[in-house]
């Protein structure tokens, strides 16, 4: 796996800003579904359309990219070195955009999880923070 992002995928990346059936979204799905939790993928009205939702648990898990969110501290959130402050600007309406979903989901009672594009090879990891947060499966949701 490689451990830097070629500029053909970062301008794939680019170009697709809220993109459904993401590569990482599908990958956390099958593990969930490997895990025996049952999910949907669609709830109308809930802030920041989360991509994933346990709706008798009342959880939502959001699958990020690194660089559309500036996944903090990560070498994937990194501001291009050209045109800086339009990038700037936008990723942090973005970032400021997520924050303020988040506070109005955990309002409504809403549990959230953000499961960063760079975790999701660390599969150890991410079945661990998984299961941490939604506790044991087959609960019916
Ligand atoms: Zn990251």
């Amino acid at each position: 796996m490689a451990d830097r992002i070629s500029p053909a995928q970062r301008s794939a990346n680019m170009s697709r800003i809220k993109g459904r059936d993401t590569r990482p979204e599908l990958h956390v799905r099958h593990l969930l579904h490997a895990l025996g939790y049952r999910y949907v993928l669609h709830m109308a009205g809930l802030p920041g359309t989360p991509d994933i939702i346990f709706s008798k648990r009342r959880k939502v898990i959001f699958v990020h990219g690194c660089f559309w969110h500036q996944h903090d501290g990560c070498r994937n959130a990194r501001i291009p070195k050209s045109n800086t402050i339009f990038w700037e600007a936008k990723l942090s309406r973005n970032v400021e955009r997520d924050q303020q979903n988040l506070e109005k989901l955990s309002e409504l009672g809403w549990g959230v999880l953000i499961i960063w594009e760079c975790e999701i090879d660390k599969h150890a990891h991410t079945r661990d923070k998984i299961t941490r947060f939604l506790g044991p499966p087959r609960l019916g949701s």
